[in-house]
This record gives C-alpha cells, structure tokens and sequence, in this order.
C-alpha cells in the first residue's frame, strides 16, 4: 500500500500536468486550473477515508464540517439572528467531524467499498451533481471537474495496487486484488447498490454536447 505521502505527490504530479492540457486547449481559466488541481489532489487521498483515524480521513472530516459550517451560514444568513447562525454552524460542524465521524468509522472496513471502481464513478457523478445544482458551473466545467475526481481517485487505486506487488522476489503481497475492486461476493448487495446509483446517476445527469 502506497503511503500518503506518495498519494499526495503523484495525484499533484498528475493533476498539474493534466490541468496545464486543458490550460494551453482553453478549456479553463486560471481559477478553474486551480480548482482542477485541488480537485484532484484531493481525490487522490479520498479513498484511503476508509482507514480509521489516519490522516487522510481526519483531513477529509475536517474539510467536510468546514464546508458544513460555511454553507449553513449561507443557507441560513439572514433568517435566524446572528447568534444562532453562529451555532447552528458550529453544531453542524461538530456534528459532522465527531458523530458522523465515529459511525463512518464503525462502519467501513479499510480497503472494503471505497477502494473499488463504482466508488470512484460515483465520486466523479457526484462532483457533477454539485457542480451544476449547487454551485452553478457551466455543465462542460462540471464534467471536467467530475473526470479529475474520478481520476484522481483511480490514481489512488492503481498506486495501491502498485504497491502490493513485491519487485524485489517479483511476487504478489496479500494486498494485490483488494484496491481497485469491481466486485466482491462478499458484500455483493452493497456493488449491486453502488453500480445501480452510479447507473441512475448517468442515465439522469445532463451531459455535455461532445459526450453525447
Ligand atoms: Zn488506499
């Protein structure tokens, strides 16, 4: 299994240069590049959300109850008095990185459902959605967006992967096989559910002209 560190340094790596391509074509201005690159760096992590209390699931929860704390006080602005906006957003926050936090914890195996295919598809689907109804992106941007998310992503697979084989006795480590699943007997009713969301979700997202 790749380290963080490694994660980190090739997800950069690849999203710069993949970002200064779509740059030099003028498909994304300066600020969208920069998105592009967080984007992907970010997602080059994300898996690795499943392993209990290591540093990329406490960055991830951080960032999440972040993004929870300012989008209530934007949701929220101007309804309730100043006071209270500052603790729903508080609680919100505190909610996420400690309670969803420990249940997410419980629940996931490492290596288990995230490491797979339809997780990074769904990771991608899910950008677009967000993208094009939250946050107001031109659809072509979104897709953009969505396609260094799942890149991202996969490039985390395929480093862990990497890293199960053995180059020195050119053997397989255990690990080979457990990154970048597609299915697993085990758990087949939570594939079948992941690959049926990943399939409403591109039958239902609205699609660039070039990808039609
Ligand atoms: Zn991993």
């Amino acid at each position: 299994m790749a380290n963080f560190q490694t994660h980190c340094t090739v997800a950069a790596g690849a999203s710069v240069a993949a970002t200064a391509v779509c740059a030099e074509a003028g498909a994304v201005n300066s600020s969208q590049g920069l998105l592009l690159i967080a984007l992907g760096v970010f997602s080059g992590i994300l898996p690795d959300i499943d392993s209990d209390h290591s540093v990329p699931t406490r960055l991830v929860f951080n960032m999440i109850s972040f993004g929870v704390a300012i989008g209530s006080l934007f949701a929220l602005q101007g309804e309730v008095n100043l006071l209270y906006l500052l603790g729903i957003s508080l609680l919100g926050a505190l909610f996420v990185r400690y309670v969803v936090y420990i249940i997410f914890a419980g629940i996931t195996e490492h290596r288990g459902l995230f490491h797979s295919l339809p997780a990074a598809l769904l990771f991608g689907l899910s950008t677009v959605s967000i993208g094009i109804h939250l946050l107001a992106w031109p659809l072509r941007f979104a897709w953009l967006a969505a396609s260094f998310v799942t890149g991202g992503y996969l490039l985390h697979l395929l480093l862990d992967e990497i890293y199960s084989v053995n180059f020195m006795g050119s053997t397989l480590k255990k690990s080979f096989g457990s990154a970048l699943t597609l299915f697993t007997r085990s758990s087949w009713l939570a594939y079948l559910l992941l690959y049926a969301i990943v399939g409403v979700g591109f039958y239902l997202l609205p699609m660039p002209a070039y990808l039609i």
